[in-house]
């Protein structure tokens, strides 16, 4: 008999379960309402300039896209004070996190360095690519561990991640200890800081390296329109990096991931203020009830720069999620995180979160 192969790696991966979606929770339980706070999405939904725009270039859809998403990449130059020739777009940012990897690290010889309880695209993909994945512990309250990963870098260490604001936590690094790492890596290690969350934080200034990004070397920037724009749904996010690499990633990439409503949408969520403006005003405001109100009910809350909180309830997290499940409102249980104790839920509309925090009140009650 003859033996198919598949690539040893790929053997023990195991296969991705989806939570439930909101059509499936309503049948399964009876409600009508179902509240989703699971995902981190845009609590305002879809900006209305943005839908307009997208069912203007309905007709378009015959056509290929232009390659590297030419107009979206010089009006991010603009917007960033950056030079185009750094820029990237990607099928999100998982795609920049995808081909970073597969141009920068060679199979069985480099290692990627990131943390403990961190965003599983990381692990993920570092092992569909054949690259070895390294995690240091984090710190004291969950603090980002620069000085740990500073230390366990080593010569064929190809990138150093970071996620900050850093999800599960929200918690952020700041802008001098981000350069710092930056400058003690050695020359041929990149670190990536994944900025999904970056238009939470404030002041910008105190936690983006993008600001001074012509001032390093080895620096590379991954944003999202998923999450502040409210496009998780298309699909974009670029990275910002030294030059010849996104060159190196533009000739190795695959062409047109980016589709053209896509980019229409991108462009348009880039200029629509009111929207985004709205937006962070909601999630502010949000985070701050949120954090006061799950507080009062018992529960340990990590202060947030993001648009979600994680916390951690004076009951059995997994058991509770499912009660809120049952009651129609999703959010996420952290132990696939390794964070089996606590809970992320990310901010909502006003009415949301204040029927989030009653339906908490009330299960908790019962426990
Ligand atoms: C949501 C998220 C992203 C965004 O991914 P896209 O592929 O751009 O949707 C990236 N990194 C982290 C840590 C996230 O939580």
């Amino acid at each position: 008999m003859r033996e198919f192969t598949m690539r040893p790696e790929i053997m023990d991966f195991e296969s991705y379960t989806p939570g439930l979606t909101i059509e499936q929770i309503k049948e399964l339980y009876g409600l009508t309402d179902v509240i989703k706070l699971a995902s981190n999405e845009n609590p305002l939904g879809a900006s209305p300039v943005v839908k307009k725009v997208i069912a203007n270039h309905a007709a378009s859809a015959f056509r290929y896209p232009q390659n590297h998403s030419p107009r979206l990449t010089s009006e991010l130059g603009n917007m960033l004070g950056v030079d185009e020739r750094h820029i990237v777009v990607g099928n999100g940012s998982d795609e920049i996190i995808d081909m970073l990897i597969r141009t920068k690290c060679r199979p069985g010889m480099d290692n990627i360095l990131s943390y403990s309880n961190n965003f599983s695209m990381y692990k993920l993909t570092a092992k569909l690519c054949g690259v070895e994945y390294r995690e240091v512990p984090r710190g004291d309250n969950y603090a980002l561990p620069l000085d740990a990963l500073a230390e366990a870098v080593n010569e064929r260490t190809a990138m150093v991640i970071i996620t900050s604001p850093d999800n599960p936590t929200g918690l952020a690094a700041s802008v001098d200890d981000i350069t710092v790492l930056a400058g003690v890596l050695p020359e041929n290690c990149l670190l990536v800081v994944d900025e999904a969350y970056i238009d939470f934080v404030w002041p910008p200034e105190a936690y983006t390296p993008m600001q001074a990004f012509d001032k390093f070397s080895n620096l590379v920037v991954l944003r999202t329109f998923s999450k502040a724009y409210g496009l998780a749904g298309l699909r974009v996010g670029y990275g910002v990096m030294p030059g010849f690499i996104a060159d190196y990633l533009k000739r190795a990439r695959i062409p047109f991931t980016v589709n053209l409503l896509a980019e229409e949408a991108a462009i348009a969520a880039l200029h629509d203020e009111d929207f985004y403006n709205a937006t962070l005003e909601t999630v502010m405001r949000g985070r701050d009830y949120l954090r006061d109100e799950l507080q009062k009910l018992g529960c340990e809350v990590v202060p947030s720069q993001s648009n979600f909180l994680m916390f951690t309830p004076p009951a059995p997290a997994q058991k509770l999620f499912k009660e809120l499940l049952k009651k129609g409102i999703i959010v996420r249980p952290l132990a696939s995180f390794g964070l089996g104790s606590s809970i992320r839920v990310n901010v909502g509309t006003d009415r949301e979160n204040k029927t989030f925090i009653r339906v908490l009140g009330e299960v908790l009650d019962n426990e």
